[in-house]
């Protein structure tokens, strides 16, 4: 379905989402120059609260991402948080939500640079559940190879760069895949189309580093951290191909996918094909986590209503 309806932010004010349009020659739709986040909001229905995950961390990360753009952030990570609350209260929500956040090259100009150029910054929800399958994932590794920080810089979620995820993630499906794992230029394993990548091997969880090329995703952060509380080791290190063969799990997580399971790569079935046990750990405290029902994680979350 189209997304209409409601409010989001749009030029420094609550509006109607479908009054918040942009004209066809603006810069970031001719050129891909804006970057943007996406955060989930997790519906209590018992507390009645919606509560925004990790909202501060992705502001933080959009603003570092304006900063390799050269997009003028008007606001503080603060202030976004809280603008993204009002948004969220005057739609009413009372289910999960996705948010959108985008900066963007906003002049009506061709030229082909970034310096120079008024911007802008939007903020839109939608309500949302799965929006992706997350368990049980059929993954292959891509020909496509994953953008490199000299080319377009992975650690800034820019708008033009998910052409080279869409095409990633487009072949997959075309192939039958669920998901596309890219490599990085030097042949390391890198990440997801919109995920970052983790193997289980002898009950170490694993993990890539920021230098293969990866958006320096925060579900990956919170993942290390619940790893660490229930006292499981890991790693952050490169990881070669053929390790996703000899895995005993495999699992993404970003915030779309959550933490989702993977049951097998290239046509080869991981571990024993069935739901590993840290990866189901992992989830259970995660998904708790989300919705305020772990009080060890009440700092990951902004709660909405009052
Ligand atoms: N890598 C890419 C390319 C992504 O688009 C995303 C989703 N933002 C992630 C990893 C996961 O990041 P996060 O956990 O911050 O959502």
């Amino acid at each position: 379905a189209e997304i209409t309806g409601g409010y989001c932010f749009f030029k420094g004010e609550i509006m109607p989402l479908d009054n918040a349009n942009i004209n066809i020659s603006t810069h970031a739709l001719n050129y891909g120059t804006g970057c943007f986040e996406g955060i989930r909001a997790y519906w209590n229905a018992e507390q009645g609260q919606l509560y925004m995950l990790k909202a501060l961390e992705h502001f933080q990360r959009l603003i570092k991402s304006c900063r390799i753009l050269k997009i003028e952030c008007p606001y503080t990570a603060e202030e976004l948080v809280e603008w993204t609350v009002k948004v969220l209260e005057k739609n009413e929500y009372q289910g999960n939500v996705y948010i959108r956040p985008m900066a963007f090259k906003a002049s009506r100009v061709i030229k082909v640079t970034l310096g120079g150029l008024r911007d802008e910054l939007a903020i839109f929800t939608v309500p949302m559940g799965d929006y992706v399958k997350t368990e049980d994932l059929a993954l292959v590794v891509s020909s496509w190879q994953r953008i490199s920080d000299n080319t377009i810089p992975s650690r800034a979620k820019v708008t033009g760069a998910y052409i080279n995820a869409a095409l990633a993630n487009d072949a997959a499906s075309a192939d039958g895949y669920d998901e596309a794992i890219m490599l990085s230029a030097d042949g390391q394993l890198s990440e997801a189309s919109s995920s970052n990548l983790f193997i289980v091997r002898d009950n170490t969880i694993i993990t890539t580093p920021v230098t293969a090329d990866i958006l320096e995703g925060i579900t990956r952060r919170a993942v290390l951290q619940v790893a660490e509380d229930l006292g499981i080791a890991y790693e952050v290190r490169a990881v070669d191909r053929t390790e996703l063969y000899v895995a005993d799990e495999i699992f993404l997580a970003g915030t779309g996918v959550q933490i989702a399971s993977v049951s097998s790569v290239d046509r080869r079935k991981v571990g024993s094909g069935e739901l590993g046990s840290i990866t189901a750990q992992l989830q259970t405290v995660y998904y708790k986590a989300v919705r305020g029902l772990d009080e060890r994680y009440a700092d990951w979350l902004t709660p909405v209503y009052k």
